[in-house]
């Protein structure tokens, strides 16, 4: 019995969706702050940029519609493409930190994890002048226990509840996920999507004219969370 007991725990522990629950229980019990246009809010996120090609087209999508997004960037990537970095800043998107070198940090010690957190916040803070206050751990590979490392550093974690899965299984045209975020979708959802995705770069246009449709309205997180 102990072993199976433990078995669960660890899983409890790994799973990003457990993970995730436990630190949104709290936010989707929040008021959402009311929206001028009268549509619901729902924050559309993108990891693994800046990546040129692609996040052109994210940006041209949420410019065309006057719409926010936010971008959890990973550090190294930041340094090579700055002018992506500013370009986002400018357009009014948050742009968050998904560590240095896109690592598993779950098993690394907390002077690595620390290290990893605070050389973004430095290539940011060197491309816009302020520092991101959102971070999205790689893979969400992250435990509980290492929460006070992110805030000591100035970030707070965040996961997800709506998985696009847009690195898998999808036409260049990127049709299929559009069902597959709005079926899933609700009001305060914090959606996952990658802007090194040519099919999520070309589909962007389309699926936020959906959301609209549907009585959403993407808003970058700082207006969605409360902190
Ligand atoms: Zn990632």
């Amino acid at each position: 019995m102990p072993e199976i007991f433990s078995a669960t725990a660890l899983r409890r522990e790994w799973d990003p969706f457990q993970y995730s629950s436990l630190f949104f229980f709290r936010w989707k019990r929040l008021p959402f702050p009311a929206r001028p246009s009268g549509r619901k809010p729902v924050a559309i996120t993108f990891d693994d940029g800046p990546f040129p090609g692609v996040t052109e087209q994210v940006l041209d999508a949420f410019k065309a519609r006057s719409l926010k997004a936010s971008f959890f960037m990973i550090g190294n990537r930041v340094q090579s493409a700055t002018d992506l970095v500013r370009r986002a800043f400018d357009e009014g998107h948050d742009i968050c930190n998904h560590s240095y070198s896109h690592t598993r940090l779950a098993w690394l010690e907390d002077g690595v994890v620390t290290s990893e957190l605070l050389r973004t916040q430095d290539s940011v803070e060197r491309a816009i002048g302020i520092c991101p206050r959102y971070f999205r751990p790689p893979f969400g590979s992250f435990r509980r226990r290492q929460e006070p490392l992110a805030l000591a550093c100035g970030l707070h974690p965040v996961l997800w509840h709506v998985n696009s899965k847009d690195w898998k299984g999808i036409a260049p045209d990127g049709a299929a996920l559009i069902p597959r975020v709005s079926k899933k979708i609700e009001p305060g959802s914090i959606v996952v999507m990658h802007d090194c995705q040519p099919p999520t770069g070309r589909v962007m246009g389309a699926m936020l004219d959906r959301l609209m449709d549907d009585g959403f309205e993407p808003v970058a997180l700082s207006e969605l969370l409360p902190f």
